[in-house]
């Protein structure tokens, strides 16, 4: 069979690798040529960590399969009937079978000029802008004399408490906090306020409130300010206004929503709220057989609930498709019924300062730290990056610095 999968992160990689040595001819599609590690870009968005050390070029994890080819292409058709797929640079490809694992993308609830001042993390481009950002307002503060601008600039507002908007704040604080230190002659880095706004009752609404309140207190004992319950009403170039208080800002990262990529326009299907297309127990797409949808793009019900956009979901559901498609006589065979095993749900808070929930058992502090730590390099595509990133983490336990600090 021809087997096509569109995207690869962490579900079509999964996916892809399974099939790799396996009798069909497998093509893999991703608008980009590298596979991104994302639960570490807010590492790069704050300086501790390069670009190359949390991502992987597509064919170097691939190419071990004879059987599997890569084409670095954006797709934005999909014909159905015709069982082909289209690219926005004129290609054109066929499929008996087809996967699609294209993620998510931030989304700004209707208001999509805000993205110009509010930066989403999802691509490495993203992470790039934000830590330029980030270091040009504290170079900017350091040659103003205007106490106000000063202050607008060593402000940065987070949007959005959920993990990544805990990490965030967190890991500003610390830059701030400690790495800056002693750097600069006109501004004290220390002073630099971090605002983490969130809409809803609290942050971490994913976790245990008991883990929430650990969070909220760490990001405190930071000097992380946290507006819990405020809703954000504009966005502009100055700052962020909060019901009718104007709050100035010299970087603004907004963390507070996402949409699935376009994939229900795509096939011509009804999608939920969030963009996602809902799909049968073993991932195909009612009404359009060997059509498959995982990860992020997908709305996979388990035990009544969906299951949420979660790496380890995306990943297990990549594996499980590719291994029972390896052995599928044939497109639109009924397949084995996945079942998501939950390993646990973690966000870390700065130094010695991590979440972990089990479902049962909850574990916070030190030792969630090292276990965010050792779980998080495992993660990692390879042993090259497993051994990059835990010496420059091991160097920047040891010295507080951030190495990677270059404005472009
Ligand atoms: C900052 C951040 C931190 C996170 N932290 C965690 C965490 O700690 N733990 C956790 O479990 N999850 C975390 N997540 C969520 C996790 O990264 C996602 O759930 C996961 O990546 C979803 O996998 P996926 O395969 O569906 O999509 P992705 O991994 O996003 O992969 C999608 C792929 O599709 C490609 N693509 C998209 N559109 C097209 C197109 N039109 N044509 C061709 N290719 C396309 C992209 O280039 C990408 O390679 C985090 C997410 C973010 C953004």
């Amino acid at each position: 069979m021809k087997i096509i999968i569109v995207g690869s992160g962490f579900g079509g990689l999964a996916c892809a690798k399974a099939l790799g040595g396996s009798s069909h001819q497998v093509l893999v599609i991703d608008k980009n040529n590298h596979n991104l590690f994302q639960p570490l870009l807010y590492q790069v968005a704050t300086g501790a960590l390069s670009p190359a050390d949390i991502a992987e070029p597509i064919r170097r994890v691939l190419k071990r399969y004879a059987n599997v080819s890569v084409v670095m292409a954006e797709v934005d058709r999909i014909d159905t009937t015709a069982q082909q797929v289209f690219s926005t640079d004129g290609g054109q490809y066929p499929y008996d079978v087809l996967v699609l694992a294209t993620g998510s993308r931030y989304s700004y609830f209707g208001h999509d000029d805000w993205a110009q001042y509010a930066t989403g993390l999802k691509t490495i481009e993203n992470a790039r802008l934000i830590r330029s950002r980030l270091l040009s307002a504290f170079e900017r503060a350091e040659k103003s004399r205007a106490p106000d601008e000063q202050r607008r600039l060593m402000t940065t507002v987070v949007i959005g408490g959920g993990p990544t908007g805990v990490e965030m704040a967190g890991a500003i604080a610390e830059l701030g906090r400690w790495t800056l230190e002693g750097e600069f002659r006109n501004i004290d880095p220390k002073s630099a306020r971090v605002l983490l706004v969130e809409g809803g009752e609290r942050i971490l609404p994913q976790f245990p409130q008991e883990l929430a309140d650990y969070a909220q207190r760490e990001l405190q004992r930071l000097g992380v300010e946290l507006l819990v319950r405020h809703g954000v009403t504009q966005i502009d170039a100055q700052g962020v206004t909060i019901g009718s208080e104007h709050i100035g800002a010299g970087t603004i990262v907004w963390g507070a929503g996402v949409s699935a990529t376009p994939v229900a326009q795509w096939l011509g299907m009804e999608a939920d709220r969030t963009g996602r297309i809902a799909v049968g127990p073993d991932m195909s797409v009612p009404g359009l057989p060997g059509v498959y949808a995982l990860g992020d793009i997908a709305a996979f019900m388990q035990d009544g609930k969906p299951l949420p956009g979660l790496a380890q979901v995306a990943k297990q559901q990549g594996r499980h498709l590719g291994r029972a498609l390896r052995s599928a006589a044939g497109p639109g065979d009924t397949l084995p019924p996945f079942r998501f095993h939950d390993r646990g749900n973690t966000a870390v808070i700065g130094r010695h300062a991590a979440v972990f929930d089990f479902g049962r058992y909850h574990m916070k502090g030190g030792l969630a730290w090292l276990l965010w730590a050792v779980v998080h390099v495992y993660l990692l595509v390879n042993a090259e990056k497993r051994a990059l990133v835990s010496l420059q983490w091991l160097w920047r336990y040891i010295s507080k610095a951030r190495g990677v600090r270059l404005i472009p």
